[in-house]
């Protein structure tokens, strides 16, 4: 079998234009970015009389290889559309952190790829640049302003707007800037968080137009006054100026598939340290072009189903008809303790064990009552006994399953998992909240870590219950939460596999994100920048003389 990066060389892509009329798009609705990208000018006008049906797709527990769910997406989109049922997808953009970190891209893999996918996994149409841009330009104001006469007494020691790249860059976490003297700045300690954690990530994510987008910056918390008041963008007079920064990268990328599908593909927060979902317009865009929506949601279902359904879904004003867990026998024997360079041996032991983990997050998706279907992504080196063990725990639980081979057939091995979603999307199903928006935000930590993580107790450091007090007196209680936590474990320490329960879940701090309207619960050790591993994939990278690249997965 080719790399993915050689099945995707080898694409016959179409012109962005016919993409685009098979979405419904004429071609003064899209901007393009050479031949094979556009941008989608908005608003776009709902197609009338159609099924606008949402599909959500989330997985089990990741090992720290990925498993497989954008490329089960892919196949996904490619097998609806192959039988006849009118199919958009709507993925999140890749950031080049992992790229060059561990993870590789994020455009599927084997034959359910979506293409250009160098230029996708690289600059694409310049978001990820753009909004580095504008939080940098921010943070730029905000220092300048404090060297200025500072009218407001921002306190430089309480600035918590910081810078961002998008790379992952160890080094930056901490820093001090203004060093050097009086015309420097004012020094203040720092750091940078990569982009895809950024406040203004999530606000891309989550505006519904561009005055929500002025709206939420205008209402972005940057720091505090020396008598510890909260200081906004919009006192500070730069909420349009920022906005005009983002104003084209608000508008939601299409590209296609290797089979022609048009994939929208905007907004790349990740799902451990961010909200993990694609943007808001994108979702809507492609609900409003096609009978089917198929999304995806970052990591396990624990961080970026429950954020998409618990964050997303109240904008989107829309939860989904059906989910789909996505599991491998690799990494559910990851989870039963099989060590990560024996996952190609059978072990059906360790498979028996770590099923618990996908249990669990059946469990929990059936706890929104969301009609679901359980996906198995088929790795060569499955075997038939470990495949079947898992189609039988699925059906004692009465959950159906349905193997898929969409990295080896792209959408024609999907086609079992395309049937059962449709009819999942026709089955009646009643929404179940996991919290009441009004409970206080400490109730909503302890909510999410109980019922969805198995934890017996939250606590939370003296750091986090002032921040609480804090927050209560601000009023900013009835915001969603989102917890930012490994995506390895249930528990906030990645080496706790399978499904845990009783334990202690930590909670260290808070960040208040008003703009993006959540606050972000810092869990165990968890970063908003990550480091580069050992041997990052950036070593494995070449380029030849006609630009031709190998390794970048
Ligand atoms: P995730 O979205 O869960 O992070 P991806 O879909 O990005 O995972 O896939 C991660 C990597 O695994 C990709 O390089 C992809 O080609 C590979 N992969 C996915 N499914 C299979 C499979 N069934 N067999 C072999 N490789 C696969």
């Amino acid at each position: 079998m080719m790399t993915d990066i050689e099945i995707a060389d080898q694409a016959q892509m179409q012109p962005i234009e016919e993409i685009a009329a098979k979405a419904g798009l004429s071609t003064d609705q899209i901007e393009q970015y050479g031949h094979y990208k556009a941008k989608i000018n908005l608003p776009v006008k709902a197609a009338s009389g159609e099924k606008h049906k949402l599909v959500l797709v989330t997985s089990i527990n990741p090992t720290p290889a990925g498993e497989g769910k954008s490329t089960v997406l892919v196949g996904l989109g490619d097998a609806m559309n192959q039988l006849g049922h009118q199919t958009i997808i709507a993925m999140r953009e890749p950031s080049m952190g992992p790229v060059f970190g561990i993870k590789g891209g994020a455009t599927g893999g084997g034959y359910s790829q979506v293409v250009p996918m160098e230029d996708i996994n690289l600059h694409f149409t310049g978001d990820l640049h753009a909004l580095t841009s504008a939080n940098n330009t921010l943070a730029a104001l905000i220092d300048n302003y404090v060297m200025r006469e500072n009218k407001l007494g921002l306190d430089p020691r309480r600035i918590i707007w910081k810078r961002v790249e998008d790379v992952n860059d160890r080094a930056l976490r901490n820093v001090v800037t203004g060093l050097g003297g009086l015309m420097q700045g004012v020094p203040r300690q720092t750091g940078f968080d990569i982009t895809a954690a950024s406040e203004l990530m999530a606000i891309l994510c989550l505006s519904v137009d561009l005055m929500d987008l002025k709206r939420r910056v205008g209402q972005i918390v940057v720091g505090y006054t020396y008598d510890k008041q909260p200081v906004t963008v919009k006192e500070l007079g730069f909420a349009d100026a920022i906005t005009i920064i983002l104003k084209d990268a608000l508008k939601p990328n299409l590209v296609q598939t290797l089979d022609h599908t048009p994939t929208i593909i905007h907004g790349g927060p990740f799902a451990n340290i961010a909200h993990g979902c694609n943007s808001v317009l994108a979702t809507q865009t492609a609900m409003k072009l096609a009978d089917y929506t198929v999304t995806e949601a970052g990591f396990g279902a624990d961080l970026g189903a429950e954020k998409f359904l618990d964050i997303k879904r109240r904008v989107l004003k829309k939860r989904p008809d059906a989910v789909v867990i996505v599991a491998t026998v690799r990494a559910l024997k990851y989870n039963g303790g099989a060590n990560l360079k024996d996952l190609t041996q059978e072990n059906l032991p360790a498979l028996k064990k770590g099923m618990a983990n996908l249990n669990r997050h059946i469990h929990n998706m059936q706890r929104y009552g969301l009609p679901l279907v359980v996906a198995i992504n088929h790795f060569d080196a499955d075997t038939p006994a470990e495949m079947q063990m898992i189609v039988d725990n699925c059906h004692e639980l009465g959950v159906e399953v349905v193997t898929t081979d969409a990295w080896a057939k792209g959408g024609a091995g999907t086609h079992d998992l395309a049937k059962e979603v449709v009819r999942l999307c026709d089955t009646p199903s009643e929404f179940h909240e996991l919290y009441d928006i009004n409970d206080s935000i400490e109730d909503k930590v302890k909510t999410v870590a109980q019922q969805i993580y198995g934890a017996g107790t939250v606590s939370f450091s003296k750091h986090a219950q002032k921040q609480l007090a804090q927050y209560k007196e601000l009023g900013w209680e009835k915001l969603p939460v989102c917890i930012a936590k490994t995506q390895y474990s249930f528990t906030d320490d990645q080496s706790q596999l399978g499904a845990p329960t009783g334990f202690t879940f930590h909670i260290r701090g808070f960040v208040p994100k008003l703009g993006a309207g959540f606050i972000v619960a810092l869990a165990g050790n968890m970063l908003t920048m990550p480091g580069l591993s050992k041997t990052p994939a950036a070593v494995n990278m070449t380029i030849d003389q006609n630009g031709k690249i190998t390794g970048l997965f």
